[in-house]
C-alpha cells in the first residue's frame, strides 16, 4: 500500500520549500496549484463548462481564460464563485487522483499532495498523513512582505483571510517548525519520514 502524504501550510508559511526537498529526495510532489491552471488550459473540459459559463467575454485574444477578468468577477458574487467552485475542483482533484494513482502504478512508495487549502477545501480524506509546515505570524508576515514585495497591510489582509496556522497545526500528523533555518526544516523533514519508514 502505498503512502499519500498531504503537504500544507499557510501562505509563506515554507510549503513550496519543503516541496523542494521532498522532490530533491525523489518523492513525487503532485502540486494542487499547477493543477489548478492545468484544468483551465484551452480545450479542457473544465475550459469549456467555464466559456459556457461566463460566455466569450472572460477569453484573451489567443482563446485562453483571463484569469484576472475571471477573479473579478467571481471575487464580487458568492453565486458565480460558486459556479466556478463546482467547476474547477472536481476537475482539480480528478487530475490529482488520476496523477496519484499513475505513479502508485509506477511502483512509487510514497507520493505528496502539496495542497495549500488541504483543509478549507476538505481534501483531508484524500491522505493518509499531513505535514503542516508552521511558522509565527511575524515570521510569515516579514518572508510574504519580502517575498510578493507587499506592504503590512496587504501581506496581513492576506494571512487574515485564510484559517489560522494554529488550526491546522492542531489537526497534523506531524507538524515542521519552520521558523528557524532552511537546514533546520530540512533536518525536522527527514525525521518525520524516517519515522513514517518513508526513506
Ligand atoms: P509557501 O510555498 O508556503 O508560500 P515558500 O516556501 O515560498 O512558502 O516560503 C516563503 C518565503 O520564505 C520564500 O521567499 C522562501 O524563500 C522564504 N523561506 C522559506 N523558508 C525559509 C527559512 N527557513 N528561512 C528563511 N527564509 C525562508
Amino acid at each position: 500500500m502505498a503512502l499519500t502524504i498531504g503537504l500544507t501550510g499557510g501562505i509563506s508559511s515554507g510549503k513550496s520549500t519543503v516541496a523542494h526537498m521532498l522532490k530533491e529526495l525523489n518523492i513525487p510532489v503532485i502540486d494542487a496549484d499547477i493543477i489548478a491552471r492545468e484544468v483551465v488550459n484551452v480545450g479542457e473540459e473544465a475550459y469549456v463548462r467555464i466559456v459556457e459559463t461566463f460566455g466569450n467575454d472572460i477569453l484573451e485574444a489567443n482563446g485562453e481564460i483571463d484569469r484576472a477578468k475571471l477573479g473579478a468577477i467571481v471575487f464580487h458574487d458568492e453565486e458565480k464563485r460558486k459556479q466556478l467552485n463546482a467547476i474547477v475542483h472536481p476537475a482539480v482533484r480528478k487530475k490529482m487522483l488520476a496523477e496519484r494513482e499513475a505513479y502508485i502504478r509506477r511502483g512509487e512508495p510514497v507520493v505528496v499532495l502539496d495542497i495549500p487549502l488541504l483543509f478549507e477545501s476538505k481534501l483531508t480524506h484524500f491522505v493518509d498523513k499531513i505535514i503542516v509546515v508552521y511558522v509565527d505570524e511575524a515570521t510569515q508576515l516579514e518572508r510574504l512582505m519580502k517575498r510578493n514585495g507587499f506592504s503590512q497591510e496587504e501581506a496581513l489582509a492576506r494571512i487574515r483571510s485564510q484559517m489560522p496556522l494554529s488550526e491546522k497545526k492542531a489537526h497534523a500528523d506531524a507538524v515542521i517548525d519552520n521558523n528557524g533555518t532552511v537546514d533546520k526544516t530540512r533536518e525536522q523533514l527527514l525525521y518525520i519520514l524516517n519515522k513514517w519508514d518513508v526513506l
